[in-house]
């Protein structure tokens, strides 16, 4: 099996919940997931989306996708597509979950979708919802009708009769093949690396955020003029939670291309803010551009770690020159970003994923790295200073360097210097670099203050 196919096998298994409006499905996803979801929409004119969750039960971990209301509002321009997503999430579900209102009793559309489901051939249980208390189990009685069992009476507003509903289904879900991460506290978000794709419009982010998650969970509006707000995606990973940010804010159809342009770099921007690694992706079709720079500056001023990623490289025509040519221009072109690694890659066809996958795990390593004393103060005695490029170099003299924090590392010197002349910086940057893996990440230097400086000069602060 190749290493994709694995990857994928070790997705959790996934329940739909499924169900005519009002039923009270997202009630239930929210006792299931507790606030462990995946995305969140809140977007007025698409009335519902599918929103992704965690859910845990007795040590068995799976996820659950709440698909919204089966049954499509008039006023939605975006029916058909909610329609669609509904059947994307039947497609990739190992059980599904059919709700009805107990108070309300069986109505014909209860039976029609019964009768859908049912021919899916998936594994199916039927949730009677709204029975409060154990008085009102009788409400659940005429749904045995639909031919679905079990039939589980239960409140999702209450929590009555929920333990019975997860016994069934983990008991009915294949276990997950691969030790899953351990499930976050109900009470809070689980901890999660930050990872977010930037790049221009038609890069490819959605393409590559579809493959990562290995599902088609962008949700791609239609309708011009549609804003959302941030749509995060939470994939596991190697043991951990990925969280790739706002995923499905990434299309936004119906602009002109400048706005486009635009708006891609104001999101990049937004997005920068709260990851922890972002892949900046290029279109090797194309020339690099003033945009992917602009991107990239931002990327850099951030402090988060950041890949570069040349997509659709399945579409370039190839020589055995053709990959050195292409690293060194955008070396050339985007010089600030040296210490970012560069992947060459095609998020259509799934070729060099894992390397990127594995570049990710890495640099979320990387940049949380401390360095001990003892191996900061054999740096600082090894430091060819001699090569420092410094005003007045010849009386130079580096006293130490301390790590006062990570991600990204940030460093305090403690020099004879009124302040880090940029010479010094970048010296003593590469040095570090040269010394120590600190790939994608980059590094701050801060000037430790000196009593007897006069106060202008105490502190200088460089952004790596
Ligand atoms: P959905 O549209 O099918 O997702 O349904 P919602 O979860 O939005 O719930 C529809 C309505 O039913 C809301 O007013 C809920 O408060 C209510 N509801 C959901 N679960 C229960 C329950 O267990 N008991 C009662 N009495 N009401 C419920
Ligand atoms: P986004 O605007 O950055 O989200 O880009 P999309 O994911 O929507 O992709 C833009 C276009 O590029 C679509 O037509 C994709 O099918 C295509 N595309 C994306 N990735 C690849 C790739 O790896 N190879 C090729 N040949 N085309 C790709």
């Amino acid at each position: 099996m190749s290493s994709r196919a694995k990857r994928q096998g070790a997705r959790l298994p996934l329940v739909a919940i499924l169900g005519r409006p009002n039923v009270g499905k997202s009630s239930l996803f929210n006792r299931l997931t507790g606030r462990r979801r995946a995305i969140v929409t809140d977007e007025p004119g698409i009335t519902r989306d599918r929103l992704y969750g965690l859910a845990e039960w007795q040590g068995k971990n799976f996820e659950v996708v709440d698909t919204g209301g089966l049954v499509p509002d008039e006023k939605a321009v975006l029916a058909q597509e909610v329609l669609r997503q509904v059947r994307v999430a039947i497609d990739d579900a190992a059980l599904l979950v059919l709700v009805v209102d107990a108070r309300a009793g069986v109505t014909p559309l209860d039976a029609e979708l019964a009768r859908l489901l049912a021919r899916t051939g998936k594994p199916l249980l039927l949730a009677a919802n709204k029975v409060d208390s154990p008085r009102a189990e009788s409400a659940a009685l005429p749904f045995h009708e639909l031919g679905i069992e079990p039939v589980i009476p239960l409140s999702a507003e209450h929590g009555l009769g929920v333990d019975e509903l997860l016994e069934e289904l983990v008991g009915n879900l294949h276990p997950a093949p691969s030790p899953a991460p351990a499930p976050a506290p109900a009470s809070q978000e689980p901890e999660a690396l930050n990872v977010a794709i930037i790049g221009r419009p038609n890069v490819g982010k959605s393409t590559l955020l579809n493959r990562l998650a290995g599902a088609e969970r962008a949700i791609v509006a239609a309708e011009p003029g549609t804003t959302r707000d941030a749509v995060d995606t939470l994939i596991p990973a190697d043991g951990h939670w990925w969280r790739l940010i706002d995923t499905a804010g990434i299309r936004r159809k119906g602009k002109t291309k400048l706005v486009a342009e635009k708006l891609s770099v104001v999101m990049a921007r937004k997005h920068l803010e709260r990851a922890d690694v972002a892949v900046l992706l290029l279109d090797a079709t194309e020339e690099v551009t003033k945009q992917d720079a602009a991107i990239g500056g931002y990327a850099h001023k951030s402090g988060c770690s950041l890949i570069l990623a040349f997509n659709k490289w399945d579409a370039v025509e190839k020589d055995s020159h053709t990959l050195a040519a292409r690293t060194a221009a955008l070396r050339q072109w985007l010089k600030f970003l040296h210490y970012a690694p560069l992947v060459f890659l095609s998020a259509r066809t799934g070729q060099r994923l894992d390397r990127l996958r594995r570049l990710i795990a890495e640099l979320d390593v990387v940049r949380r790295r401390r360095l001990t004393a003892r191996e900061l103060r054999d740096f600082v005695s090894n430091l060819p200073l001699e090569r420092a490029t410094v005003p007045g170099g010849r009386h130079l003299r580096l006293r130490k360097l301390k790590q006062v924090g990570i991600a990204p590392p940030t460093f305090l010197v403690s020099a004879n210097l009124p302040r880090l002349h940029f010479g010094f910086e970048r010296f003593l940057k590469n040095q570090l670099r040269a010394r120590f893996d600190f790939t994608g990440t980059p590094i701050r230097l801060h000037l430790a203050r000196r009593s007897r400086q006069p106060a202008r000069f105490r502190r200088s602060t460089v952004r790596a």
